[in-house]
């Protein structure tokens, strides 16, 4: 059977190495991206670069978005050049971005009222995981959906968990993400306090990361610590971006997400000292005196 014609659409850190799996897996492929440079090596190696993701919409089955935040998500597929203005009727919509619950779901509404099916699919691992297919999706929406891209979801990862309705994955990696933000504040909090007290941060580090505390995001930030690291692969930004949605979903569900708003505003001091664009661990440096 030929493969369905897929598009990729947001070419960051995760969307690129994503798009390179379905290249490389023989998927007819079209990308997008709002910068267009970033489609460059994408159109080389065979893909077709669209100019909008409606002209991508407009050859593709199944589309997975993989942009910053909601408002990047809500240009993609609802902007005047949107998705939903040339979606083919029985595509799947598949958005991948890690975005808040209430935004998800209203976009599953706007993609089913334009005969397209939906899927709220983020993921869990990070940037060489997506170069080298080893993502776990936590997939949201009908299972007979999920069944029919499961092809496409497998060539990206190493798992494909579904957890639900509309919405439930995009529950789901919220809580992931808050829960390790919240633990990469604690040790950045936890290494303030060796510095201030004096102790020696390499034996510290040690004893840390080897014992209790050492969970795998604490180990990962603890490989950081020493410069500036090369290109981020999860930023700062974004975790700070996470933790503001989960917050504001537990919220609305009637919890007080005490540990998260905490962690939120470590986050946003990083950002705040110009850490954004960094890697999340250098949160450890929302601490820095200079
Ligand atoms: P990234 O490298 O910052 O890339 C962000 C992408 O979003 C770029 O393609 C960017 O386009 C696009 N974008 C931003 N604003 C836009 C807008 N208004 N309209 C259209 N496109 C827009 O981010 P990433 O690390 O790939 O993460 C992508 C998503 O996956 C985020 O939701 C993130 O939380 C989630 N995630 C990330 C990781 C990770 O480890 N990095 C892991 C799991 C999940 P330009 O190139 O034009 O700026």
């Amino acid at each position: 059977m030929s493969k369905p014609h897929v598009a990729v659409l947001g070419l960051g850190t995760m969307g690129a190495g994503m798009a390179g799996r379905l290249l490389s897996a023989g998927f007819p492929l079209t990308v997008f991206n709002r910068n267009p440079e970033k489609t460059l090596p994408f159109s080389r190696a065979g893909a077709w670069a669209a100019k909008s993701p409606r002209e991508a919409a407009s050859r593709a089955e199944i589309l997975i978005s993989m942009v910053a935040d909601d408002l990047a998500s809500r240009d993609v597929w609802m902007g005047e050049n949107g998705v939903l203005v040339g979606a083919k009727r029985g595509a799947v919509l598949i958005e991948s971005s890690t975005l808040s619950v209430g935004w998800v779901k209203e976009l599953a509404d706007a993609a089913l009222r334009c005969g397209c099916e939906f899927l709220d699919a983020p993921v869990t691992g990070t940037k060489p995981h997506a170069a080298s297919g080893e993502l776990i999706f936590l997939v949201g929406g009908p299972i007979n959906v999920l069944e029919s891209v499961r092809p496409v979801l497998s060539v990206m990862s190493r798992e494909v968990i579904h957890l639900g309705p509309h919405g439930s994955g995009a529950m789901m990696k919220l809580i992931n993400n808050f829960v390790c933000g919240v633990q990469a504040a604690s040790f950045a909090e936890g290494l303030a306090m060796v510095d201030a007290a004096g102790l020696d941060q390499a034996k510290a580090v040690r004893i840390l990361t080897e014992g209790a505390p050492g969970s795998g995001i604490v180990k990962r930030i603890a490989t950081q610590l020493s410069g500036e690291g090369g290109d981020p692969n999860f930023t700062v930004r974004l975790m700070a971006k996470d933790l503001a949605y989960a917050v504001q979903e537990a919220s609305g569900k009637g919890i007080r997400l005490q540990t998260a708003a905490s962690a939120l505003e470590i986050f946003k001091k990083a950002v705040a000292a110009g850490h954004g664009d960094k890697d999340f661990s250098a949160v450890t440096k929302a601490f820095n005196k200079a």
